[in-house]
C-alpha cells in the first residue's frame, strides 16, 4: 500500500475516499473501471494523456522498443533517444535546441534551477504566488502552497515569491543577483490563472536586461494543451529554459528541460541514470509525431473555444453558482461559489465524468486534446445539472 496515494489528498484532492474507482483499462477519452463502468476522462489523468488513453501509435512504439531494448546507460547513444533529442529540439520555441531528459516534472525543474544557477553564477530565484513547480526539495522551494512546503523545511534557499501577473512586483524582485524567474504561462494547480501576454513579455524584457534566465514551466500547459504546442508560443514570448513532462510521453515517466545555448554552454555537470530511457523515448517520439502531424493543438483550440462558449452560455442561461470560467484551449477552470469537491463527486458518480480540482473552489477540465464537440456537450449538460 502506498503511503502517499492521491486519496491521502482527499481533503482537497480527490473525492473517492468514500467510493474508490479502480481503473483497469483505457481507450481514447474513456477509462474503464473494474466493475466495467466507463468514465469520460476530463482530467486526462492530470494532463498526461493528450492523445487519449493507449493511443495505438504510442502503444506500438512502446511494444516494439521494449522488445528491442528496454534500457541502456545514457552514455551510449541510442536511436530512440537521439530521435527524441532531435524532435524536442526541433519543436522547442525560438532558438532553444538543447535538451536534458529526466523522469518527471519536478526533476525537469530541478535541472532548470541548477542550469540557471550554474550558467549565471547566481543564486536567487524568483517564483510566483500560487505557482506549482513540483515536490522535490528544489522545485518545492518554488512551489507556493505552504501545505506542500512547510512540513519539509528547510527546502532549497534563495527563492522569493511575487504576485503572479504583476509586472512591477517582478521588476522589483529581479536584480543582477537573480539566476532565474520561474513562471507557468497559465497557472495550473493555482486555479487555472492565465497570464496576460504583456506580463510574459515584460518578464522577458526585464530578465534579459538583468542577465537572468527566464524559465517557463510548461509541464501542464505544454504539448498542445492551450491550443499551441507550447503556451508561450500563443503569447509570442520565448524563454531561455522551457520545462515539460506530464503529457510528453502519453503518461510514461518523462521530463525534459529545453535550454537556450547560453544556458546549456554554461551549465555545470548534471546526470540521471534513467535519462532518455529508450522505451519512454519511443513513447514520446510517437506522441510528438502524432501531435504535430495531426495538428492536435489546432483541434484543442477549436474544441476548447466551443467548450468554453457552451459553458459560459449554460452559466448565464441557468444562473449557475459560478464566479468565473477561464483558461486557454483545453485548460479550463470553472470557479464555483462553494467547494468544488462535491460537484466533482456528483460528476463522477452520477454522470461518469472524471474532472479535477484546482484548489478548493475551482473545477479543472484538462481533457485529452482529441475530444470532440459531442464530449464537450456531454460535460456541459452534466455540469449544468450538478451545479
Ligand atoms: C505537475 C506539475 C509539476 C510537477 O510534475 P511531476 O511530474 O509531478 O513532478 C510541475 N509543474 C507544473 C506546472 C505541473 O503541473
Amino acid at each position: 500500500m502506498s503511503v502517499f496515494d492521491d486519496a491521502a489528498e482527499a481533503g482537497e484532492g480527490f473525492v473517492f475516499s468514500e467510493k474508490p474507482i479502480q481503473i483497469e483499462s483505457g481507450e481514447g477519452v474513456h477509462l474503464t473501471a473494474e466493475d466495467s463502468t466507463e468514465y469520460l476522462d476530463f482530467g486526462a489523468s492530470y494532463a498526461c494523456t493528450p492523445l487519449g488513453h493507449c493511443p495505438p501509435a504510442v502503444v506500438n512504439a512502446v511494444q516494439e522498443q521494449a522488445a528491442e531494448l528496454l534500457y541502456v546507460q545514457a552514455s551510449y547513444p541510442n536511436g530512440a533517444r537521439t530521435e527524441l533529442y532531435e524532435r524536442l529540439g526541433a519543436v522547442a520555441p525560438g532558438d532553444i535546441s538543447k535538451v536534458w531528459l529526466c523522469n518527471s516534472g519536478t526533476e525537469a525543474n530541478e535541472a532548470a534551477m541548477k542550469f540557471a544557477r550554474s550558467a549565471t553564477g547566481r543564486e536567487k530565484i524568483v517564483a510566483t504566488k500560487r505557482g506549482f513547480h513540483g515536490r522535490t526539495l528544489g522545485a518545492l522551494a518554488m512551489t507556493w502552497k505552504k501545505k506542500y512546503r512547510a512540513p519539509f523545511e528547510p527546502v532549497a534557499g534563495g527563492v522569493e515569491f511575487v504576485d503572479y501577473g504583476d509586472s512591477e512586483a517582478l521588476a522589483e524582485a529581479v536584480d543582477d543577483e537573480t539566476a532565474a524567474v520561474f513562471l507557468e504561462p497559465v497557472q495550473g494547480e493555482g486555479g487555472i490563472n492565465p497570464a496576460d501576454p504583456d506580463y510574459l513579455q515584460s518578464a522577458r524584457d526585464l530578465t534579459e536586461d538583468a542577465g537572468t534566465a527566464l524559465v517557463f514551466d510548461e509541464i501542464q500547459t505544454g504539448m498542445g494543451r492551450t491550443g499551441d504546442l507550447w503556451a508561450c508560443e500563443g503569447a509570442g514570448v520565448e524563454p531561455d529554459i522551457l520545462t515539460t513532462a506530464k503529457g510528453v510521453a502519453s503518461g510514461l515517466p518523462l521530463g525534459a528541460t529545453l535550454c537556450a545555448d547560453w544556458i546549456a554552454d554554461g551549465a555545470a555537470s548534471h546526470g540521471s541514470t534513467f535519462s532518455g530511457n529508450p522505451v519512454v523515448a519511443a513513447a514520446a517520439n510517437a506522441t510528438l509525431e502524432e501531435l504535430v502531424a495531426e495538428d492536435v493543438p489546432g483541434h484543442a483550440t477549436m474544441v476548447g473555444d466551443y467548450l468554453t462558449t457552451q459553458l459560459e452560455e449554460a452559466v448565464a442561461e441557468h444562473d449557475l453558482p459560478v464566479r468565473d470560467v477561464r483558461g486557454e484551449g483545453l485548460m479550463i477552470g470553472i470557479e464555483v461559489k462553494r467547494g468544488a469537491n462535491r460537484y466533482l463527486r456528483d460528476l463522477a458518480m452520477d454522470h461518469q465524468i472524471l474532472a479535477l480540482p484546482a484548489g478548493r473552489s475551482v473545477l479543472r477540465l484538462l481533457p485529452p486534446l482529441v475530444i470532440n464537440e459531442g464530449h464537450a456537450r456531454e460535460v456541459v449538460d452534466a455540469l449544468t445539472e450538478v451545479l
